[in-house]
């Protein structure tokens, strides 16, 4: 077996969205980034919806022309029934959702990141790094080699692996049994989500002419009715066919590679220190459901790297830490509160198991309208506070005063490009457009930042 080592400054683990995203920045940043990546992509991948408002992020860190050439199925339409009710339409007005081949997906953004400078190591399987005076040290191996790379900074983005390691706080234990249905069929166009009995049933039609579903349920739920694997593939087809929804499938259609998976959503209680960042799943893992683990797997790549380049560019490091731990935990904060408004439908029983694990007597607030107030009557409501908080200015983290009010789901420094607070503490300047103040003042006066006097 042959032995590398090689020292950089930043080693990221895992090439999946989070990694590639975060290493593409570090390195446009001017960092000397080595990523190490278990299988060479394009591979296998769920967790291919990504709601429209994926778009704009995707735009924001210029991977949308390449991610649109990947083939996929635009989703206007769905349907959703809660057990028991008949089963809704929804049609979407704005853009569509789209079902992506997430191995596609995955190998561009990582291509991306290799034509910013990033060195990929692939089918290489990192170990948990161990901790050095200055720095890490990171172990890996491939079938014939392996290669050790010393870091100074290092990005955990491993998924649910979770390579670096850390306490999480779990949701109650979910287990995903998905399946891909083959063959070019009369699938429905559409993606179906049916509450049962025992869980979630959730599916959408594939770019490759095939169909994906998935089924939630709770984790022991097969240990308690007694199924073993044999018994698997029957225990899924059935819920399928009793499902009102599901059962439109074609009738001879056959189902290839059942797999099982966790599914639980979980937040790491510590996603950032001065030599290290957990991105992604490996610092917060959401419902699949809500179709947005992706989205926020970037969105944690690119807080993460204003974070990391703020440290190792010798900026205010506690600003930094302080953050992406806020920004994580405003994430998670606000991902809790859809779930407790989606579980809280309509569910087949509040007794079956499934339900009554889940159910939870928070419902997200409901924001009362706002009445037309003009504006000389209004003044700053006496929940506000503005306090020195940590955002991205350009590339970096640095203290800027920001807004927190109970109606905002986090503090706010700028809202359009323009920077809040003092709009609140001083006469608003002339150079302000008649059209953004106006936008301003709407905003501010629906989220009872401005109330009447
Ligand atoms: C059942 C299920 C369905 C989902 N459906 C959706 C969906 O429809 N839409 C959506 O937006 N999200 C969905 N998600 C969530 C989504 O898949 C994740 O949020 C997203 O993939 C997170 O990206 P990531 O880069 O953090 O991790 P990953 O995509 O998991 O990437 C991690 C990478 O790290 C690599 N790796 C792991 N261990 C090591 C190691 N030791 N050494 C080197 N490399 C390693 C892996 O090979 C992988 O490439 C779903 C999740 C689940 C569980």
């Amino acid at each position: 077996m042959s032995r590398k080592a090689a020292s950089t400054e930043v080693c990221v683990i895992g090439g999946g969205p989070a990694g590639s995203v975060f290493a593409r920045r570090m390195a446009l940043l001017g960092h000397d980034v080595v990523l190490l990546e278990r299988y060479r992509h394009p591979r296998p991948r769920i967790g291919e919806a990504l709601a429209a408002g994926i778009w704009p992020l995707l735009d924001a860190i210029g991977a949308a022309a390449d991610v649109a050439s990947c083939r996929q199925v635009q989703i206007w339409d769905s349907s959703v029934r809660w057990a028991g009710a008949t089963a809704a339409d929804v049609h979407r007005p704005g853009p569509p959702s789209v079902i992506v081949d997430r191995g596609e997906f995955d190998r561009v953004l990582l291509e991306q990141a290799i034509d910013a400078g990033v060195t990929v190591i692939a089918e290489t399987s990192a170990r948990r790094p161990r901790r050095r005076r200055d720095g890490w040290s990171v172990g890996g191996a491939t079938n014939d080699a392996s290669t050790t790379i010393n870091a100074r900074f290092v990005a955990d983005a491993s998924g649910r692996a979770k390579v670096l390691g850390g306490s999480v706080a779990r949701a109650t234990p979910t287990l995903c049994l998905h399946a891909l249905w083959r063959g070019r069929r009369a699938w429905p166009a559409r993606a179906l989500t049916e509450a049962i009995v025992d869980g979630w049933l959730w599916g959408a039609p594939l770019p490759d002419g095939g169909f994906r579903s998935m089924l939630f349920i709770d984790a022991d739920l097969l240990r308690r009715r007694g199924i073993h694997r044999p018994e698997l593939a029957d225990f899924f087809r059935k819920l399928h066919s009793s499902s009102r929804l599901f059962r439109t499938l074609p009738r001879d259609a056959e189902f290839a590679e059942l797999e099982a998976c966790d599914a639980t959503r979980f937040s790491d209680a510590v996603p950032i220190g001065e030599a290290f960042v957990k991105l992604g799943e490996a610092s917060l893992a959401l419902d699949p459901l809500s179709s947005m683990g992706v989205q926020k797997a970037i969105q944690s790549a690119v807080a993460g790297a204003a974070a990391a380049h703020t440290i190792l560019s010798g900026g205010d490091s506690k600003a930094a830490v302080e953050f992406f731990r806020a920004d994580q935990d405003a994430s998670h904060r606000e991902h809790e509160s859809w779930i407790a408004g989606y579980s809280g439908q309509p569910s087949p029983g509040p007794r079956d198991s499934f339900w009554r694990r889940r159910r939870s007597a928070r419902r997200p607030s409901q924001r009362p309208g706002g009445a037309t107030v003009p504006l000389g009557r209004l003044g700053l409501s006496p929940a506000v506070r503005i306090l020195p908080t940590p955002c991205i200015v350009g590339d970096r983290v640095e203290m800027r005063p920001a807004v927190y009010h109970p109606n905002l789901r986090r503090p706010v420094a700028y809202l359009g490009g323009v920077e809040l607070a003092p709009l609140l503490t001083n006469p608003w300047p002339a150079s302000l457009s008649a059209t953004k103040a106006a936008a301003l003042a709407t905003w501010l006066v629906s989220n009872e930042i401005l109330v009447p006097r």
